[in-house]
Order: structure tokens, then sequence, then C-alpha cells
């Protein structure tokens, strides 16, 4: 099927790598450039320390496309577990329900501060705030001052590094629906339901038995057995263009790879740079305008084999920078190295520069322990090793300003280097998942080999997650916040 033509296919995560599968199913020439030394998986990797196997953040798999769900049980037949999802909020040293349900959190705090948290709804509402533009407003004005300072500010914040009060009220709108303060309330005094044990099981999901990283794993030797090419540790930093488009991939070692296409999962912020001759400035400087939120996670190793039983946890707790706590011995027993040991991925938000991201690995292994100490939930003592890996550019920003940027990156490419196929999650600078990645590559490749007129960029723009059994997106849905015009 191949008719010589040669694609380069820049980045071996969930992208880069269908792109390759598929291209090379179809008999095709493909070279596939890395810029990890070991690893392929990109954001979906997951690492192995001294036997333990844990992921830069917990990937479930799951997906509303029958094509993508039916893929990955062709690449993984045997391996993929289906876990049932513990997750809670740990808040000052208890547990609530996540997702939200008021119902219950008003019970479990107990009397006082229930009335405490009735009288602030009480306020808020006889006198709202207006006008409501922030998401502080939005949660304010529903659920009053204190459930919003208990519930929605503190995660929020962590996660976004921002202030809830300039982050738009449309996320809160998308974010909370269902919630009502009055129906809750009317639930408590109504009929009790039975508030013991873990509330919040709430389903299972989807995961490979030895993590993402086992089916990327598996795509890389089918790409392989098919004949492409997988080069680790080569960073792609210049594409030479000619009239029609890409002409060459060079890496940073100096090598220049001949390209008819070029698939990229760089991120578009990265793209817009690279070109030679140069895009033009305003191209580059919407490049340099796309932002993202930088992450790191520090896997911890516990002498324990039983540490907490959920998935994971939110910590909404503001004494501790922690976000999010995985437990990856739930996921699959197969991730622990030692069973009689533990697993935890201790997860940070953050930005390249700041304190946390340039705190010494010794300082953040410490640092990890000191909290999970201070949360109750492990003895500093038992923690006994760990890896700090830290993640840049894992989540793209959405500001008022980044569709505008992305539109006259995107035109440019269009019309200048219409052999520049860029897909994925930073490719596109899309909020996308695994199976959104999968599917930008497949519809690139489908363009590119039967002439068809698919928009990748498309790909999850109108969809939305609702992670909860009940439909409704719970706090921490797959949304992204954009920064308040004021
Ligand atoms: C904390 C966190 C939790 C997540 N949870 C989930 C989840 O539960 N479920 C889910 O489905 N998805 C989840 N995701 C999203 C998922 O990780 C991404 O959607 C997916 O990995 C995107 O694939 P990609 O190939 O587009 O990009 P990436 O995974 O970013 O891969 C890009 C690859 O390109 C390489 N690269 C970049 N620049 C260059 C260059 N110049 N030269 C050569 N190589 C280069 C990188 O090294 C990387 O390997 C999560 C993401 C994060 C950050």
């Amino acid at each position: 099927m191949s008719n010589g033509d040669r694609h380069v296919v820049i980045g071996a995560g969930p992208a880069g790598l269908t792109a390759a599968w598929e291209l090379t199913r179809r008999g095709c020439d493909v070279m596939v450039l890395e810029a990890d030394d070991t690893y392929v998986g990109g954001l979906s990797r997951t690492q192995v320390y001294r036997g333990n196997r844990f992921d830069l953040g917990g990937h479930r798999f799951y997906t509303k496309s029958p094509r993508i769900a039916e893929l990955w049980r062709e690449l993984l037949p045997d391996d993929l577990l289906q876990v049932p999802r513990i997750s809670r909020i740990h808040y000052r040293g208890t547990y609530f329900p996540y997702p939200i349900d008021l119902g219950i959190t008003l019970r479990r705090l107990g009397l006082r501060s229930s009335a405490a948290v009735s009288a602030s709804y009480l306020r808020a509402i006889a006198r709202p705030r207006r006008p409501e533009a922030s998401f502080e407003d939005w949660i304010v004005n529903r659920f009053g001052r204190r459930l919003f300072d208990t519930f929605f500010k503190t995660y929020t914040e962590k996660v976004w590094g921002m202030p809830c009060s300039e982050i738009s009220k449309d996320w809160a709108a998308q974010r909370i629906r269902g919630l009502s303060f009055s129906s809750a309330v009317r639930e408590v005094i109504g009929h009790r339901r039975d508030d013991d044990g873990p509330k919040t099981l709430i389903s299972s999901f989807t995961y490979p038995r030895l993590g993402p990283g086992q089916l990327w794993e598996q795509v890389r030797d089918a790409v392989l057995a098919n004949g492409g090419e997988v080069v680790h540790g080569t960073r792609v930093v210049r594409l030479h263009r000619g009239p029609t488009g890409v002409t060459e991939v060079e890496t940073h070692d100096g090598n220049r790879y001949p390209a008819d296409h070029v698939y990229s999962t760089m991120p578009l912020r990265d793209l817009a740079g690279v070109l030679e001759p140069s895009a033009p400035a305003t191209v580059r400087e919407a490049g340099t305008a796309l932002g993202f939120r930088d992450f790191l996670t520090v896997a911890v190793v516990v002498d324990h084999p039983a540490v907490f039983p959920d998935t994971w946890i939110y910590v909404h707790d503001p004494n501790v920078s922690v976000a999010r706590i995985q437990n990856y011995r739930n996921w699959s027993a197969d991730m622990v190295q030692d069973p009689t040991t533990t697993c935890l991925g201790m997860e940070y938000f953050c930005n390249r520069g700041d304190d946390l991201w340039e705190m010494d690995d010794s300082d953040l292994l410490r640092l990890a322990a000191s909290e999970l100490d201070a949360l109750g939930l492990v003895d500093a003592e038992r923690c006994i090793d760990g890896q700090v890996i830290r993640v840049p550019d894992a989540y793209p920003v959405y500001d008022h300003d980044y569709e505008r940027h992305r539109l006259t990156i995107r035109r440019w490419l269009d019309e200048s280097v219409p052999n520049l196929h860029p897909i994925g999650r930073g490719g596109l600078h899309n909020y996308n998942s695994q199976d959104h990645a999968m599917m930008t590559a497949l519809l690139a490749v489908e363009n590119v080999l039967d002439g068809a007129d698919h928009d990748p960029w498309a790909v999850n723009t109108e969809e939305e997650y609702a992670e909860t059994s009940s439909g409704r997106p719970g706090a921490g849905a797959r949304l992204v916040p954009q920064r308040l015009m004021r």
C-alpha cells in the first residue's frame, strides 16, 4: 500500500503512536521521533521505579467512542481490568463523598458546622453578589461562603494556580450542574439515608493491568513489527519547509529526516517557533501566548499493604500543597513490586520555575512524607522510598485568548504548510484525554491516506465528559476554567 511517501511522527505519546500504528498497518513508511530516552506513552506513560509502577497522574480509560473502545480491547485483550472506583474528598481529617453529595456532606459536618453552613447559605440568598462574574461569585451565590471555602476554593486554586475570583463563572456553571443546596437540606430533613461506610463507590473504570504504559508499549511493539521505526532521545528542533510544506525534520543532534507528511504532537506553542524559514511574527507570537500548567508527581513507597481503600483522594485541606493522592495498588495489584508495600502518587500542580518545581527531589520526598503524616494517612517513617517526576506542559491553559491564538496558527499552517498535521493534546492545545488524542491521530491519517475531510481540531470541543454515574460532572471533571476578563 506504500506509495513511497515518508511519514514522520513527532512524539511517541498516545496520538503519535496511534498515527504510527494506523500508518504502518496500512503499509506506510513511518519514523517516530521521541524526545524521551526510555518511555513511550508521553503523559500517559507508566514509570517504573525499583519494580513499582505509577502513572504521572492516574489514567482511567474511558471513552464515548466505540471505535476507540474496540481498539483498546483489540490491543490488550487479556489485560484490561475493571477497577471499582473509590474516590473521596479529604478535608481537615474527615472524608466526604466525591462527587460532592451535599446531603451526606451536611450530615458529616455535624450539627454546629451544618448550622453555620446553612446560615452562610441564607446570607448569600438574601444578599447575592452582583454582578455574578467569577467562579467564586457563582458558587457563593448558590451554596454560601462556608461551603465555597470548604469544598470548592482550595482544590480549584491548587489545580489551576489562580484565585477563584479570577476564574470565569462559566466553568462553575458547567461543573456543578445538578447540585442544589435546598434539595440537599430537604434530603437531610426528609429521609435519612444510611450514611455508613464508603458511599463513594460510584462506578468502575477500565485500566490496564500494568498501567497505561502497558498499552503504549504494546502499540510501539506493533509499530515496530509492522516495519516502522521509533527513535528515542531525539528532540525535534526544526522543520525545514519548501513551497509545498515540510521537507525535512531536524533533531537536536543535527540529524535530518526527509518527510512527505509530518504528524506533530509537540506542543503547538513550540511548533509555531520551529519552522524554517520561520513562520510570520503573528504566528510565532500566537504560539508563545499559549500557556500550560505544569505538574509534578512524587511517587512514595510505603511499607504497608493497606494504606487507604480509595483509588485516589482529593485533598481539600489548605494546610498542605498536595492536591490528589493516588493509590496505585488499588488500581491494580500488579503495580506494586512487593505485596507488603504500597505505591502512592502525590500530585502537585505547579508552574515551571515556582518554589515547588524548583525544590530538590530529596526535599520533595520529605514534603510528601510529611504531608501524608499531617493528613493522618501514613506515618512519615513508613515512607521508605520514592521518586519525583516533573511533568512540564501537563495542562493546556484555556485563557480568554487561546482560541484566537490557536486559530491564527491553524490558518497559517493550513495555507502554508499543508503537509504538517498537528494532533493530540499539546499538539492541538486541546484539553484532550487519551481517547481524544487517539481520535485526532486516526482522523489525520484518514485525511492523508484517504483524502478525507475530517477536522481533528474539533475533537473534544463539543462533548463534555460527565464522570459521575449520575451523569452530572463532579468537582474536578475534565473541563477547564477560563480566566475572567475584568
Ligand atoms: C495528571 C494527568 C492526568 C490525566 N488523566 C487522564 C485520564 O484519567 N484518562 C485519560 O484518558 N487521559 C488522561 N490524561 C490525558 C492524557 O495524558 C493525554 O490526553 C495524552 O497523553 C495525550 O497524548 P498526546 O500523544 O497527544 O500527547 P503526550 O502524551 O503529551 O505525548 C507527546 C509526546 O511527544 C514528545 N515530544 C514533545 N515534544 C517533542 C519534540 N520536540 N521532539 C520529539 N518528541 C517530542 C513527548 O516527549 C511525549 O512523549 C491526563 C493527563 C494528565 C497530565
